[in-house]
């Protein structure tokens, strides 16, 4: 970068940029670097590149031939590459560079400049979308084909009896409501997925809402023979959050309860409301989850694989959906659990930033 104003100006840029610079002569020493650069290629702060040759910094060989190229007369005169760093499974951070070269215009001897960009961040976000639309068609997959075999079923003219047909028009009903709850689901977790979702801040009342919660749980509670109880402080706070979001969260935590716990058993919801956090233990005498599982049970689409799960709907979206609303509220949601005797769920949220912002 050459003198005068516009170099000082040009200098002072290449410091400020978030990206990788290099600049490199046609003998392959690095010439110039900006101090973004030195993080990208894990140098230390005092250890300098100027002077050095390219090749004691990278070890690529692609990288180094498109640099040797683009600093001669007449080779390829750019290149873009990606390099991988830090093996995967080696303990260490993988991360993925993106890496343009180009021959600097008007240079004689040419030179070459190398900008490189982490990239890692957009690409796991990238490879996490990939993974969860191929699940995604899946679990479509599985309600449409049943959908259309019983259409089918029921257009082959005089082939079916009137059970049958009934038979039919109620499985092709109740796929078509599975779907859509998978559909309604998918849209839910992708909406928050996006990185830029941004929550409403409410205040939520939080006696009205868990006065709501009992009152839509009651009858579903009593239709299966389950004991709900609500053990509540004196003094329920108003709580900056998103409420609907808040609601879907606490209806899967409790709908979960409800769901895996046999007749004659109890749910408990306990709000322990504190001025640093709000938490609510959602607790059941149920199926419980095995050991291995417990983790599991919050990726998206993951279900026990038990015939007692297996028996009751559910699209296996509900608690990835749940902890990604809690942690965009900045809190998390734990499970401890023991087979044949119950589970319980705990959802936190920390209030004291929010109160020191106010
Ligand atoms: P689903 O729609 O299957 O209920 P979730 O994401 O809400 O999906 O839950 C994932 C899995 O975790 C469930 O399929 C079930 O195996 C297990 N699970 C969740 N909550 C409970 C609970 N309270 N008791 C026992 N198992 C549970």
């Amino acid at each position: 970068v050459g003198g005068g104003r516009e170099g000082r100006l040009a200098a002072g840029a290449c410091r400020a940029m978030p990206q990788g610079v290099l600049v490199v002569d046609h003998e392959g020493a690095v010439a110039y670097a900006n101090p973004a650069v030195r993080g990208l290629l894990g140098l230390s702060p005092s250890d300098a590149p100027e002077g050095r040759a390219l090749r004691e910094l990278i070890d690529d060989e692609e990288l180094l031939n498109a640099a040797k190229s683009a600093a001669s007369r007449s080779g390829r005169a750019s290149a873009s590459l990606e390099l991988q760093r830090g093996e995967p499974g080696s303990g260490g951070t993988r991360a993925v560079l993106r890496v343009g070269v180009r021959r600097v215009p008007k240079t004689e001897p040419p030179m070459a400049v190398i900008v490189a960009e982490d990239i890692t961040q957009q690409r796991t976000a990238q490879e996490a979308r990939e993974v969860f639309v191929s699940q995604a068609a899946h679990e479509l997959r599985t309600p449409l084909t049943n959908i259309r075999l019983y259409a089918e079923g029921l257009l082959e003219e005089g082939a079916l009896e009137a059970a049958e047909r009934e038979r039919a028009a109620n499985v092709i009903t109740s796929e078509s409501r599975r779907l859509e709850r998978i559909v309604n689901d998918m849209l839910s977790v992708s909406e928050m997925d996006s990185g830029s979702y941004v929550l409403r801040q409410d205040e939520i009342r939080t006696d009205q809402l868990f006065q709501s919660l009992e009152e839509e749980f009651a009858a579903q509670a009593k239709d299966r023979g389950i004991t709900l109880a609500f053990d509540l402080p004196p003094k329920m706070p108003v709580i900056p959050g998103e409420r609907d979001k808040l609601v879907l969260a606490l209806h899967n935590l409790i709908g979960n309860a409800l769901k895996y716990t046999p007749a004659g058993g109890t749910v408990t919801i306990t709000v322990d409301a504190q001025p640093s956090h709000f938490s609510v233990a959602v607790a059941d005498t149920g199926i419980g989850i095995p050991e291995a599982d417990l983790n599991r049970v919050f990726e998206r689409f993951f279900r026990v694989n038990d015939e007692r799960v297996a028996a009751v709907t559910g699209t296996g979206l509900g608690l990835a959906l749940a902890r990604e609303v809690v942690r965009l509220h900045g809190g998390d949601i734990m499970a401890e659990s023991e087979p044949g005797v119950g589970s319980t769920f705990t959802l936190t949220i920390p209030l004291l930033a929010s109160r020191a912002a106010a």
